[in-house]
């Protein structure tokens, strides 16, 4: 039966496929797909796998001491019966020989039907039961570990969707489906099999929904239930542009959503046709058209959108899911460079490390012992409490600036004394390379400004600073007191709300004055129904995912800067901004 799930829409574009349900636990796990030829050997790495962790609850038994309590000798009995549980083992072949799933992800599937079926249990004792089988399976997944069948993890060739038939089974896309996914985990799946996700959590500007637009693949997240609702293997729409996934389409459904797609496959060759345009408005401004990217490799989706620098280089996921081993200077100097190389002299804009709140270092650090981890310690309040942290990044920053032109932008600052803390460090940073003798370049030095704190006070931030960059993110979740990553305040999440507007505004316009570089770099700055808002407030800089790049520049070609003015004065003097925006947002 076909039904549908609204959540926010994340990433633009239509996914029709085939649904992988996996818990947020397992993200980690390997996904690739195997040869056809491989499937007999997968079976049997599983296999020995399995026999393994079966020896080792066997030798458990066997060195138990006598008086060990009843029930620790009755549970290994338990779990080693699961293992040899025929659902388990059948479900896991039927996964790798029909799917050529890898073993790992085939094992995983098939837990999350298991899991489900225990769910839906009367019996208490045997609902409890789920958790053993997930125990067992987790001893298996780190048996396999580092035995993984060295294949390139090619994606499947998906066949044109006006030949898919619900019937199906082989050669379809599959699309992610998971309660949450932490921006570390979505950044696993920039090389993936996938086609879309699904996610219960999050909002519009939380960070995996950020990760998520930069794949450039259909997303949904904030689906409330969506990993409860649908099931192992359905067949699903990800509709990333209304929001919306539709569960077990019916044929018409279907057909309806294959043409969408292809228009909308259509419409991003049209505009690829601009990649070589000059940002240029109908009146003459020079628009400068900038990339957001998380990974140096980003670099080379920059470069093929046409952008003409990185205006903001999220520096945190070189230092995320490493269980604490952060990068050490010369780890980062080599990513910070390859970047600065990747933009063939174009600027670079480095932001220092911003963790915390729904960007934790790993899954273990991301705990609740911070009661609001938005309003802790985070970004700059983080570098400037580990000094030597913070040193070993600028002077990784410092170097890279040796071989290109490097921006260097901190992240989060509201107070002075912050300010100069840290231009204190970017000094002695400098005299650290001094005295070793290390070669390092110039760079200008910017501030986000992300508090309203902060946009309060850009006159202050102008003395010390060459440019300031509006995280409009964080600016809208602090102004208007909203967590942006959750879904059931995303409804609040308001760029036009006046307040956020006038912060906006004034910030660009004392820059405008001072003849200072300004730039928006939250997601306000990719949103075409925002275009022309900012350029009648006078921005002439925007940094966003490269997927975005050119369907704002087709707005900033249409837009004349004079006449906007005019207009962007009457949407800031309105309460209800919104109701004075075209029709396109
Ligand atoms: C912002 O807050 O707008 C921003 C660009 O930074 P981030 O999204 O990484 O917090
Ligand atoms: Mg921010």
């Amino acid at each position: 039966m076909t039904f549908s799930i609204h959540g926010l829409a994340v990433a633009r574009g239509i996914a029709i496929g085939r649904a992988v349900l996996v818990a947020s636990s397992r993200v980690d796990v390997a996904h690739y797909f195997i040869q056809p030829d491989q499937v007999a050997s997968e079976i049997e790495r599983l296999r020995l796998a399995r026999d393994a962790v079966v020896d080792e609850l066997q030798r458990l038994q066997k060195d138990m001491p006598k008086d060990a309590p009843h029930e620790l000798v009755a549970l290994l009995d338990v779990h080693l019966m699961l293992l040899q549980d025929v659902e388990l083992t059948s479900g896991v072949r039927h996964w790798i020989e029909e799917r050529l799933y890898n073993a790992e992800w085939a094992l995983t599937s098939q837990l999350e039907i298991i899991a489900r079926q225990f769910d839906e249990m009367e019996d208490p004792y045997l609902r409890e039961r789920k958790a053993d089988m997930e125990q067992v399976a987790e001893r298996v997944l780190h048996c396999l570990k580092g035995t993984s069948s060295l294949v390139t993890q090619a994606k499947r060739p998906a066949r044109p969707q006006q030949e898919l038939q619900l019937g199906d089974t082989m050669d379809v896309p599959l699309v992610l489906v998971a309660h949450d996914l932490s921006p570390a985990d979505m950044l696993q799946f920039k090389q993936s099999v996938f086609a879309g996700f699904v996610t219960d959590v999050g909002g519009r500007t939380s960070h995996t929904a950020i990760v998520a637009r930069s794949l450039d693949i259909p997303a949904v997240v904030g689906a409330r239930s969506a990993s409860q609702l649908v099931k192992q293997d359905d067949w699903v729409i990800i509709d990333g542009d209304a929001g919306v996934v539709i569960v077990d389409p019916s044929p018409i459904i279907l057909a309806d959503y294959g043409f969408k797609q292809r228009q909308g496959d259509l419409e991003r060759e049209r505009l690829a046709r601009l990649r070589h345009t000059p940002a240029v408005t109908l009146d003459g401004q020079k628009i400068e058209l900038i990339a957001n990217i998380e990974m140096p490799e980003d670099t080379v989706a920059a470069i093929t959108a046409g952008a003409v620098g990185v205006g903001l280089f999220r520096s945190e996921f070189l230092f995320m899911g490493r269980q604490g081993n952060l990068p050490g200077e010369d780890e980062q100097y080599d990513a910070y460079r390859r970047a600065v190389d990747g933009m063939n002299g174009l600027p670079v804009t480095i932001r220092t490390v911003d963790v915390g709140a729904d960007k934790p270092l790993d899954e273990a650090r991301h705990d609740a012992a911070h009661l609001n981890p938005a309003l802790g310690l985070r970004a700059i309040r983080w570098s400037l409490a580990d000094p030597a942290m913070f040193l070993t990044q600028l002077r990784a920053i410092l170097r890279a600036a040796a071989h290109g032109k490097v921006n260097l932008l901190v992240p989060m600052l509201a107070h002075g004394s912050e300010i100069r803390q840290t231009l204190a460090l970017i000094e002695q940073a400098r005299q650290e390379l001094d005295r070793r003798g290390v070669a390092y370049g110039p760079v200008r030095l910017g501030a986000m400004i992300e508090i309203p704190a902060a946009a309060l006070s850009v006159r202050m931030f102008l003395k010390y600073f060459d440019f300031l960059s509006i995280g409009t993110n964080d600016l809208i979740q602090y102004t208007l007191a909203i967590d942006r990553a959750d879904e059931s305040v995303a409804h609040l999440y308001d760029p036009l709300h006046p307040a956020v507007l006038r912060l906006v505004a004034d910030t660009i316009a004392e820059c405008v004055k001072q003849g200072k570089g300004v730039s928006v770099c939250g997601e306000m700055a990719g949103d075409v129904g925002m275009t022309r808002l900012l350029l009648g407030l006078g921005l002439r800089s925007f940094s966003m995912h490269p997927s975005q790049v050119l369907s704002v520049k087709q707005q900033v070609l249409r837009s004349d800067t004079a006449k906007l003015a005019l207009w962007a004065e009457k949407v800031l003097a309105s309460d209800e901004p919104a109701t004075l925006m075209p029709t396109t947002r």
